[in-house]
């Protein structure tokens, strides 16, 4: 082979790969030009595991310049950075005075994957911040972990008029452990309400319902678990009035109910426990009970002020009671839950997405203020455009959306943030325009996954196993990417394109079309509608409760795209005594064995005079007219030679095997 070819084929320069052989063991000549081809393929082998050890050194210098610039920030040496709450990706780069690209690919190294408008919070940024060597502080009057747009809307709540002030339905949220029965009992609370035949919509999942109880109208967030309560709580929003704490009456307190009683706690939410399947053999209300009273949640009847509500949710026993106790909470709680309906609207976006047909497409449960069609909404400053249409949860077309009214709208540019805030401003023409790429085709607004996961660049580019990573509560996500850290396998690479909290939605699911990316669900579900949708698109999922088993099949996942390697074994040469004839794709040929063995399958190099010509195959093996599957050396035979080399009387075929085994 030419060298130039060959280093072609390696994409370096021949002065490069001259230089560089004798280190790898080739001693060639400066002045060659022609290398063997038995050398070719020893040199194509070395090289990649030359480049291997170059990019494994590569990521090791990284790893210690990284780890210099954390210390730099231990000691105070490092700059600092004054960060707000929350920042989207460019002003993040901003403020480091960085490139938006490097930040980027720091922040994906920590597996986090955002657009460069899409925000993250100040947690997040100041981490990322010091991987790159600041040291973050929070910008004065962010500290407390709202910003802005949340303190806006706080502002203006609190400086409300007392007379202009009205009761609103008091948000509901459902908090506990994995399948303790939070989805069940949000169908129950559904099931309750008597959609009458007149006002007759079908029942849409918007990420919120309505219920009404003897006149008192409540709205459910229909979000099982603390997904959407923590998303918005990490921006220091306060949706929710009053929560519900469910504990399965089998199985007591289990972590993630531990959590939401820390949550509960923080944000001093009135609250009511339901203590659910007490329809089920091993229930213990009692147990319970004491359980609760352990964390200073002393229930009623135990001289505490905790409501307990055992209940069923698969029975609907006692749903009617919760009804009542959350009625008689919010009662209780009724000055905090008031709004002015006069006002232009504010409000939190609980769901989004992108629909196929009707474009980006949000549920926002508005909090004060009125929404109505036709007004111009703004989102973090920015004109998303306008509302076109408003429907309820139970598929009702309305004008206006009073407070405390979740409504699904249609008529955004794109689709916002879970947690975002919505506002209609005074002056439309005072919000930022900006251009929205946003591709209704796949229905993802951000697909631009594909092109950015390898920021490795390495010449052999590796395989990389790109996931996506639900789970149901931070300790457990933190959890399961630190494992995910560990794992390092020198052939194939693991990125995590995304990563989040709650159950997997359609919009993970089409995340995981784009990215290619096998989606990990932790201690969380799929919803109906992202199963069917896995399922149609045949996307590759699986749903995990035990850490080690996740492990297990992200390891198998990595071990499947593990390369081959080839090896080749040479296994005689052979002198072409006579040329018979053609075949469709080569030709018939006689010759000996000069040494070694010949075996059937074997590829062969064609020599003259020293100097390769070409490769080719055997394809048939005879000796003394008798197909076989070796010959020895000194016997003659017969091959079927797949070629497209001119073979003549007198050359020589060096014969190999080539074989293709799995790596250690
Ligand atoms: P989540 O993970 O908290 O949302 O739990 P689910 O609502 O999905 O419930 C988990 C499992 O428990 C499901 O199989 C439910 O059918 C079942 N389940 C929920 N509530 C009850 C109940 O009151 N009684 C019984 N027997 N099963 C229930």
């Amino acid at each position: 082979m030419n060298i130039t070819q060959l280093a072609r084929r390696l994409r370096v320069t021949p002065e490069e790969l001259r230089a560089k052989l004798p280190e790898l063991g080739f001693d060639i000549g400066q002045k060659a030009l022609k290398i063997p081809d038995r050398d070719a393929g020893r040199i194509m082998y070395a090289w990649r595991e030359y480049k291997k050890r170059q990019y494994l050194e590569k990521k090791r210098d990284e790893q210690r310049a990284r780890a210099e610039r954390k210390e730099r920030v231990k000691s105070g040496d490092a700059e600092q950075v004054m960060l707000p709450s929350t920042m989207s990706v460019r002003e993040f780069a901003e403020h480091m005075n960085l490139p938006i690209a490097k930040v980027m690919q720091e922040l994906m190294r920590q597996g986090i994957l955002a657009s460069l408008n899409e925000r993250i919070d100040f947690d997040t940024a100041a981490i990322v911040a010091e991987d790159l060597g600041f040291l973050a502080q929070p910008l004065e009057g962010s500290a407390d972990g709202s910003d802005e747009e949340v303190q806006r809307l706080e502002a203006v709540m609190s400086a409300e008029d007392e007379a202009d002030l009205v009761q609103r339905p008091p948000v509901i949220v459902v908090m506990g452990h994995v399948d303790h029965g939070k989805t069940k009992l949000l169908d129950a609370v559904r099931k309750t309400n008597v959609v009458d035949s007149e006002r007759g919509g079908i029942t849409q999942h918007i990420g919120a319902y309505q219920v009404e109880r003897n006149d008192h109208l409540m709205t459910f967030i229909d979000t099982p678990g603390h997904e959407a309560f923590t998303v918005m709580r990490s921006r220091g929003a306060k949706v929710a009035d009053i929560a519900i704490l469910v504990v399965a009456a089998d199985d007591g307190i289990q972590p993630q109910t531990k959590e939401a009683i820390d949550i509960i706690k923080a944000s001093k939410l009135p609250f009511v426990v339901a203590i659910n399947k007490i329809d089920v053999a091993g229930a213990n209300v009692e147990r319970v009970k004491g359980q609760l009273a352990e964390v200073n949640f002393v229930p009623e009847d135990w001289g505490g002020k905790t409501i307990c509500v055992p209940m069923s949710a698969k029975t609907g026993e006692n749903v009617d009671q919760l009804l009542d106790m959350l009625v008689l909470v919010a009662d209780l709680a009724k000055d905090d839950i008031r709004a002015n309906p006069d006002r232009l609207a504010i409000g939190t976006i609980i769901e989004s997405h992108v629909d196929k047909g009707e474009g980006a497409v949000a549920t926002v449960l508005v909090q004060t203020g009125e929404l109505k069609v036709g007004d111009a909404v703004g989102l973090r400053g920015v004109n998303y455009g306008k509302v076109r249409a408003m429907r309820t949860w139970d598929g009702q077309t309305v004008k206006t959306a009073a407070p405390s009214t979740p409504v699904k709208i249609l008529g955004l540019k794109d689709a916002p943030s879970v947690g975002d805030i919505l506002e209609v401003p005074e002056n439309p023409k005072s919000l930022e325009k900006v251009k929205f790429k946003h591709s209704t085709k796949s229905g993802v607004a951000e697909i631009s996954v594909k092109k950015t996961v390898s920021v490795d660049d390495d010449e052999d580019e590796k395989p990389v196993l790109n996931v996506i990573v639900k789970a149901d509560v931070l300790g457990s996500l933190e959890a399961v990417i630190g494992m995910i850290e560990k794992i390092d396998n020198p052939y194939v690479d693991v990125k995590v394109v995304a990563k989040g909290l709650g159950n997997v939605t359609d919009a993970d699911m089409l995340r995981a079309e784009a990215a290619e990316a096998r989606v990990y669900a932790f201690n969380v579900r799929l919803t109906g509608t992202a199963e069917t949708l896995a399922r149609d698109k045949d996307l590759s999922f699986e749903r995990f409760e035990i850490i080690y088993r996740l492990h297990e099949d992200m390891e198998e996942r990595v071990k499947a795209l593990v390369p081959k390697e080839k090896v080749y074994t040479e296994l005689g040469s052979l002198r072409v005594l006579a040329v018979f004839g053609k075949l469709e794709k080569g030709v018939v040929i006689g010759g000996q064995v000069l040494k070694g063995t010949i075996e059937r399958g074997a590829v062969a190099r064609v020599i003259r005079e020293e100097k390769i010509l070409g490769e080719g195959l055997i394809e048939t093996l005879q000796a003394g007219k008798v197909d076989v599957k070796d010959v020895e050396q000194g016997q003659e035979c017969g091959i079927g030679f797949t070629t497209k080399t001119k073979v003549e009387v007198g050359d020589t075929l060096e014969i190999y095997k080539e074989e293709e085994i799995e790596r250690k």
